[in-house]
Order: structure tokens, then sequence, then C-alpha cells
């Protein structure tokens, strides 16, 4: 997954915001999550508070920070955005919490990776609406509480694992985001092509949603690089042929994954015999960190059923063979 196009973290060219769903009835997918949040965000209104604090997980790309703004346009409140790297001391949170408006929803990517002296601020304002400021140092040091608005706090996180069990406590609405199914990828980059102004075939915009990983931003930014293929060397629409040719060229193959997944798959056929191999390993023979193998290349590999994750290591499925065209090893794989 060293392919910038393929890699499901935000680029600067997806500020494009023209494609992202302004509504809960205009998102496609995850009806499940999208269901409760109806209701969640119905009854809040009714009720005139503050929606629960709610918690998004998944891989990048799936639409958590879409559905984080659809709440907060839903609820009719004003929206806050920031993510945990970026609040490196506990001032940087208290400013933005002292700055709130009543019933804001305050979004905070990557929660996972708050500083613990951040997270003690996050506590009390979460639980009682407070912040407890310390004043002066040593034996003269008190706490002063400060009365916050009510606010509804969205966390997103790829790696809920690494979420402290006190933090994750806190959030009243812990919700999956699931990867996409081809159809509703389907759906997703036809409602695409019509608002770029493309007319597309239904086999045209299939073929974009069969290899865009399952992941909606994937297949925005799939549908913008076919979109030039068709504008410059086809004659104005989106068909399957094209759409087909431009992904080749790009390097992304039938089953949407890049150079860099098949190196991964092609490491563990060929140098570890399929495996198992641990990922600290599989890191250091990839030259890629660790965590962007965990949470960005192996969900999708995973979720096609090309690798399993076993307590001894990562092993290759025999689809995964059959996909590089490999014979199994005898005994290995299922
Ligand atoms: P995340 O926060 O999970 O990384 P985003 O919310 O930033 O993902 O979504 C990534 C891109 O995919 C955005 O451009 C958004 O418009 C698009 N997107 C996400 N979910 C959907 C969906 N259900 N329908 C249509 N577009 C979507």
């Amino acid at each position: 997954m060293n392919d910038p196009l393929l890699r499901p973290e935000p680029l600067p060219e997806d500020a494009d915001r023209a494609l992202r769903p302004q509504t809960l009835e205009e998102f496609v997918g995850q009806a499940e999550a999208r269901a409760n949040l109806r209701i969640f965000i119905e009854s809040a209104k009714k009720r005139g508070q503050a929606m629960d604090h709610t918690l998004f997980h998944g891989p990048p790309g799936l639409g958590k920070t879409t559905l984080a703004q659809i709440m907060a346009r839903e609820l009719g409140v004003g929206f806050r955005m920031t993510s945990g790297p970026v609040l490196a001391r506990p001032g940087d949170l208290a400013a933005i919490l002292t700055n709130l408006e009543p019933r804001d929803v305050l979004f905070i990517d990557e929660i996972h990776r708050l500083s613990p002296v951040v997270e003690e601020v996050l506590y009390p304002a979460l639980e009682d609406f407070a912040l407890d400021l310390v004043i002066g140092e040593g034996p003269a040091a008190r706490t002063v509480r400060i009365d916050l608005p009510q606010f509804t706090l969205v966390g997103a996180t790829t790696r809920m694992g690494l979420l402290t069990t006190p933090l994750r406590d806190r959030f009243g609405i812990p919700t999956r985001l699931n990867f996409y199914t081809e159809s509703e990828l389907d759906l997703i980059v036809t409602r695409g092509a019509r608002m770029m102004g493309i007319a597309s075939d239904p086999e045209g915009t299939r073929e974009i949603a069969r290899r865009a990983r399952g992941t909606p931003r994937v297949a925005g930014r799939l549908l913008r690089r076919v979109v030039d293929f068709v504008l410059v060397e086809g004659d104005g629409r989106l068909t399957r042929a094209i759409a087909d040719m431009a992904l080749t060229r790009l390097g992304v193959d039938h089953l949407g994954l890049d150079a860099g997944d098949r190196r991964y798959l092609r490491l563990l056929a060929e140098n570890y015999g399929g495996g198992p191999v641990g990922v600290e390993t599989i890191s250091a023979a990839l030259s890629e960190a660790r965590d962007s193998i965990e949470e960005v290349t192996e969900p999708y590999l995973l979720q096609q059923g090309l690798i399993q994750r076993t307590p001894r290591g990562r092993m290759l499925a025999q689809k995964a063979w059959t996909h590089l065209g490999l014979d199994a090893p005898r005994g290995q794989a299922d």
C-alpha cells in the first residue's frame, strides 16, 4: 500500500467536498449504524439535549468524518473538528471545549492518539460537562472547576484496541463501520459520476466499485482518475472498457489490490512459504510502518479472505496463492 492513489487516508485533493453526502438520507450503506443514529438524533432533538457521545471505529475512508458532520447538520448544531495528535497539551483541548456552543458536536479524529494528560482533561468534560483546572503550583496549587456547555463528542478511531478502557467506557454510542459492498460502492460511484457531469454505463461504474477496496474514499479517488481517462482518451462516456484500461494502467488489479498489497502477499508466499509470519517481520521486510500495515493494508486483505491472522502470525490463504498465480506448498493454506 505505498501507492498514494489507493491509500484510504485523506489526500489534499479529497478536499473536493462536492461528493460528500450531506444528510443521513444521502449516506449510502452502513444501514445498521444509520438506522440507530437516526433514532438517537431524533431523540436528542425531542429532548432538546446534546446527543450522547459517539464513537466511530473502523478502517480509514469509510465515512467516520462524514457521519460526524451529518450528525451535526441533522441535529442543527455547530461542528468543530480536531484530532488526537494535534491536541498536544491539556490547554489545547481546554481552549476548544470552552469555546463550544451548547449541544455542539466536537469531532476528534484519531482519538486513540490523544496523550494521557489530554485524555485526563476529557474525562470530567465528557461525564459532567466540566473542566478541572489546576491553578498555581506545589502546595499552593488548587483545582477550579469550570462548567462547560453540554456537547456531543464524536470520536473516530481506526484502532479500537488502542483506546484506553476509561475512554471507551465514556461513549454511550460505540458504532463500528464496515467495508462497503460492491453494490453500495456502485451507488456512490454512480452518484459521483452524475455530479461530475459524466455519462456512465452501469458496467463502468460497477468496475470501479469492484476495485475500490470496499472503501468510499478509494471509490471517489478511482472515479476521478478514470474520468481523466474518459475525458482525454475516451469519448466522454464512462464504460467498462475504459474503466478497466484506466485502473489497470494505474496498477489496480481486479480485486482492487495495488503494487504494495501484492508485494505484501508475494513476500509471504515467496520468502516465508505462506507463513505464519509476525507483523514486525513483515514491516521490516517491506520497510513500512507497522501501524500502516495493520490499519490499512491488512483489514482489506483479511476481509477478502486473502490472509488469515493466527496467534503465530499472518498466513496466506488459498485465495491469495491463486491470485498470485502460485501453487501453495503442500499442507499449507486451506
Ligand atoms: P473517514 O473519516 O472514515 O476516514 P470520511 O468520512 O473522510 O472517512 O470519508 C471519506 C470519503 O468518502 C469522503 O470524501 C466522503 O465523501 C466519502 N464517503 C464516505 N462514506 C460515504 C458514503 N456512505 N456515501 C458516499 N460517500 C461517502
